[in-house]
């Protein structure tokens, strides 16, 4: 398997191995791997000749010094999982001196109001430093396709604005979530719950399976089913929602008032204790 540090190297390795016809899959993550990343990396290597993905903990992208200290980075045992799927995998996990020389700061993005909802609004400066690496990594490896996980909806509409308004030449490829058995969405975080926290957390995916059915329904208005999924998520102590939006997948901006042109999303963050946890599911 081939491991890159640097960015110089992986480069040189992608032109001796590539030509104008060769199909480039490119899975970018922030390590600490589990099933919903390996369903990238599968769905990469089945569509392209050759798949690269990226292991890195992109500081300029955390607003929370304490959550970017905490993220788990497990760089051997990712590289083993990795193995599980393919060999072939070309590996390049930089340290942040390779990315951002000697200043880690992210330029700033304008996504025609897409920032300015959910995450973009409960961490500032977040999609600025979700574009910038996603920018750099697209212009290292050129990939024919990209691929991202629905988990982070609003991040992958964004990148889809970054790309088109560069012109940059990737597909981006928008990937299904993985959820443990209870249905809790997969996540790096996830290793950091308590086995009891990681169990009751079920409740997430829960109401929003409950919020679907109610707006599928029609019989209930969204501020209603948005004061629902309030009170179930607030029934456990140790949870405390930070939003539930259903927005318009689009825009991403909140449905007021239903459209029948429209597809719908619901949007969700709970902190489980310091642990943030996300999760979307599509309303049609
Ligand atoms: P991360 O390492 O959290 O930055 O995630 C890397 C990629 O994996 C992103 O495109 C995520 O959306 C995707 N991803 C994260 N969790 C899941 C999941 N449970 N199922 C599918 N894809 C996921």
């Amino acid at each position: 398997m081939k491991i890159f540090d640097n960015k110089t190297s992986l480069q040189s390795y992608l032109v001796t191995i590539s030509n104008q016809k060769t199909t480039i899959g490119f899975v970018p993550t922030m390590g600490a791997l589990h099933a919903g990343h390996m369903s990238l990396l599968k769905q990469s290597i089945t569509n392209n000749d050759i798949t690269v993905t990226s292991i890195f903990v992109n500081p300029t992208q955390f607003n929370n010094a304490k959550d970017l200290e905490k993220y788990p980075r497990t760089l051997e045992a990712d590289i083993e999982k990795i193995k599980t799927v393919s060999n072939a995998i070309i590996v390049y996990a930089p340290n942040v001196e390779d990315i951002y020389g000697n200043n880690p700061v992210s330029n700033h993005f304008d996504y025609d109001g897409l920032e300015h909802q959910m995450e973009g609004k409960f961490r500032p400066g977040h999609f600025d430093g979700v574009g910038t690496i996603v920018k750099f990594l697209l212009e290292i490896v050129h990939p024919t396709n990209a691929y991202f996980g629905e988990k982070d909806f609003q991040q992958l509409q964004i990148v889809r604005k970054m790309v088109a308004k560069n012109n940059l030449k990737t597909n981006i490829i928008c990937c299904p979530i993985y959820r443990e058995p209870n249905g809790l969405a997969m996540s790096s975080r996830n290793e950091r719950l308590t086995p009891v926290e990681r169990s009751d957390a079920a409740i997430i995916y829960k109401s929003l399976i409950m919020a679907r059915e109610k707006f599928i329904f029609g019989t209930v208005s969204v501020k209603t089913i948005g004061e629902l999924v309030t009170k179930t998520i607030h029934s456990n102590e140790n949870f405390k929602l930070e939003y539930f939006q259903i927005a318009d997948e689009e825009t991403l901006l909140p449905c007021i008032r239903r459209s029948k042109n429209k597809n719908y999303r619901a949007f969700i963050a709970v902190f489980v204790n310091n642990i943030r946890l996300i999760d979307t599911i599509s309303l049609k």
